[in-house]
């Protein structure tokens, strides 16, 4: 087998297993290595039956006193009972609906058992545990669990993980004798072969070291490489002086809040400096970014320099595009938009004009970091929702002039310590305040049982005239889990009010018929807008009154606060149902949050803090790769640690073409190589 050779190689990986593996990432046998597992069953103990206690998965090693069968023929299921006893007592194991089962079984035998133990009918039972005959390795031990898809079960995943490990000994470490005695790291075949067949914890916990380390040096050599990458003029930095913006900001319609005064003077200072700005505003949804946005194109645009925005949906970017119009215009400033939809024609006009410099300020898409939009004299560049994008694509945006002031806004908080990891020397401005006059938003959370109470109260805010949301996690109906897609919502509410106007938006959908949507809800032709996290970025429909979030455990924290911003953005009191279908501990905690905080930091931090082990901190949410065993959070230490030598590395060798860092530069590569597909558009 070549270590570097597709999966194929092993025996019962046909096409069908490939392409499952494939949309894992999982196209070598070196991929199927770093498949990592996801937790561990600790099967290193035996337990005698009598000291089994509730609840909770146990190995027991027993032999098989009885075996029986009940047939169900309703349902044409088949239960096998087993009684199986040690020296100690005697416990009933049952299996549901295998006959397979039967016949690896054999009464009187002995075999070792591991699975959980229940309470049903005040008998305690294990129900359908794994179980082997005796001195199974693969059974026995510290046994790695992995996170499946549908169409591969656990055992194919561990038996051809066992047999990708033989090709360890052809993985090469990608770091340095040096650096791994310096650190303290074990070598990577020791690390990659007790990540999965470890003999103690301790193997295990030399190996998680060595691997966490190597992901963040990796993350971090990535960031790095990014940042240096760019433009390198960045001496030729612009200096703009002109431009007051006093008489500007008191044509505003609105007197600005202290937070946005406070806000607005950090990036005018910027901007007058002799260095590019480079800042990054934070705040919360519906605190009024926009308006600092637009008093920095104001001040470019004043200066002789053009001024360029980029949001990460059309909807989002057209928006703006009529916001920047309507305030901009009287002042002679003219606003141009370029996005995906727009005919060849308007496009290439639009890029004359903005190349000829007759328009001052493009708002777009990503479309505007292509190749072929250049700018007469670009100065500023702002990234709305910049989350959204990739930190390749902010890049890109950013090399479109020369040492350019460079301004992203987000309504994602991050904690401080992470933002100055991933934003480098990025200065953060927090507007940590509301416009006056807003309501709180009325959050409740119920069941799925009360879901009909939810939609009667939408009911009677659409007769005072009010519009709705309803958000549902999935588009259409899934086999596999328990949830309310958009389409069946929306075929439900159809049926059930058919006065109502109900539309439905969701990702799949063409962008011209997204649009066509969105404008019918803007415009209040459209009463109930059942929709999937398409709209959670920016939307602003100041008569929708009343939002309901079907399946509110599937979401994560902040993104539900950010789901609810579409609400309350004009002068009515505005509500917020959450719909959750989970009793577990953890969930009611997040909707008592929901219900209690209406603080997108607090929110944004209880988030990490209620984020369990092995889940993940949504790298991606950043615009930067996930990553699949170390935690920016949890990890923050050996993260620090590894952004130190990730210097070293790039001191000496700027661009890793030395021979010695290739291995470890083509790592780099393929961990930033999966953002080149970093989906902005949704
Ligand atoms: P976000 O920070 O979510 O991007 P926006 O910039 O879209 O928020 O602002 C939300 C709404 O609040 C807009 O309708 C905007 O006109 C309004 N707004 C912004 N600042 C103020 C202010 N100081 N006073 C009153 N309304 C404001
Ligand atoms: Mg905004």
């Amino acid at each position: 087998m070549d270590l570097y050779g597709s999966v194929g190689q092993i025996k019962g990986i046909g096409p069908k297993k490939l392409n499952i593996l494939s949309k894992l990432g999982i196209n070598t046998i070196s991929d199927m290595l770093y498949y990592f597992p996801r937790t561990y069953q600790n099967r290193t103990i035996i337990t005698k039956i009598k000291d089994i206690n509730l609840p909770g998965d146990v190995l027991v090693k027993a032999n098989i006193k009885l075996i029986t069968k009940n047939n169900n023929f309703r349902s044409r299921k088949q239960t096998l009972k087993l009684l199986i006893g040690d020296d100690t007592g005697i416990l009933e194991v049952v299996f549901f609906n295998a006959k397979y089962v039967e016949k690896s079984l054999s009464m009187g035998e002995e075999y070792s058992f591991y699975g959980k133990i229940t309470i049903s009918n005040g008998k305690i039972q294990m129900i359908h545990p794994e179980f082997t005959k005796e001195n199974n390795e693969d059974l026995q031990g510290i046994i790695p669990v992995y996170s499946l898809v549908s169409g591969i079960t656990q055992n194919e995943i561990r038996k051809w993980i066992k047999k990708s490990l033989e090709c360890i000994y052809m993985e090469k470490d990608h770091l340095s004798d040096e650096l791994l005695y310096n650190k303290r790291l074990c070598k990577i075949d020791y690390a990659l072969y007790n990540i999965h067949k470890p003999e103690d914890i301790q193997k295990l916990k030399i190996a998680k070291y060595r691997l966490i380390f190597d992901e963040l040096l990796i993350f971090q050599l990535g960031l790095f490489k990014i940042k240096n990458s760019g433009n390198q003029l960045e001496f030729n930095y612009k200096i703009i002086k002109l431009g007051e913006t006093d008489n500007f900001i008191k044509s505003l319609p609105f007197n600005l809040t202290d937070a946005q005064k406070k806000v607005a003077k950090e990036v005018i200072k910027d901007m007058e400096s002799e260095k590019p700005m480079n800042r990054l505003i934070q705040g919360d949804v519906g605190s009024g970014k926009t308006v600092i946005a637009e008093i920095a194109i104001y001040k470019a645009v004043r200066s002789g320099y053009q001024a360029a925005m980029m949001a990460p949906t059309e909807i989002l970017a057209k928006q703006h595009f009529k916001g920047l119009e309507a305030i901009f215009t009287p002042h002679g400033i003219k606003v141009g938009i370029l996005c995906g939809s727009m005919t060849a024609k308007d496009k290439k006009e639009t890029l004359l004009s903005l190349y000829s410099g007759e328009i001052d300020v493009i708002v777009g898409t990503h479309a505007i970091i292509q190749d072929k939009v250049s700018f007469r004299k670009l100065g500023l560049v702002i990234t709305d929702e910049q989350h959204r994008f990739g930190v390749n694509q902010r890049r890109m945006f950013a090399d479109k002039g020369e040492g350019v002031d460079k301004l992203v806004m987000t309504a994602t908080p991050i904690p401080r310590t992470l933002a100055v990891i991933i934003y480098g020397d990025l200065d953060i401005s927090v507007i940590n305040e509301l416009p006056p006059g807003r309501k709180n938003i009325i959050t409740n959370s119920v069941s799925t049982k009360n879901r009909d109470a939810a939609y009667k109260f939408i009911q009677a805010e659409i007769e005072k005239g009010h519009q709705a949301y309803v958000v549902t996690p999935l588009i259409e109906e899934s086999e596999n889990l328990d949830l309310l897609s958009s389409v069946e919502v929306y075929n439900e509410l159809k049926a059930k009010w058919k006065n109502v106007s109900t539309g439905l938006i969701h990702g799949e959908m063409k962008q011209s018929e997204k649009d066509i949507v969105m404008l019918d809800f803007y415009e209040g032709k459209i009463q109930i807008l059942v929709a999937t996290v398409v709209i959670e970025v920016g939307i602003n429909v100041p008569n929708a009154t009343v939002m309901i979030i079907e399946n509110a455990e599937r979401f994560g924290l902040a993104q539900l606060h950010q789901l609810r911003g579409r609400v309350g953005r004009g002068g009515d009191q505005s509500y917020c149902t959450l719909v959750t279908n989970s009793n577990s501990e953890i969930a009611k905690e997040r909707q008592n949050i929901m219900v209690s905080s209406s603080d997108g930091f607090e929110i944004a931090e209880k988030d990490l803090e209620l984020r369990g082990p092995g889940e993940f901190f949504g790298l991606r949410q950043h615009g930067l790769p996930n990553l699949r065993i170390a935690d920016v959070v949890k990890h923050l230490k050996i993260l620090m640690e590894a952004r130190l030598v990730a210097n070293e590395i790039l001191e000496i060798d700027p661009n890793m073409n030395n021979k010695e860092n290739q291995l470890l530069n083509n790592k780099v590569k393929k961990m930033y190589k999966e953002l080149d597909s970093f989906d902005i558009t949704l």
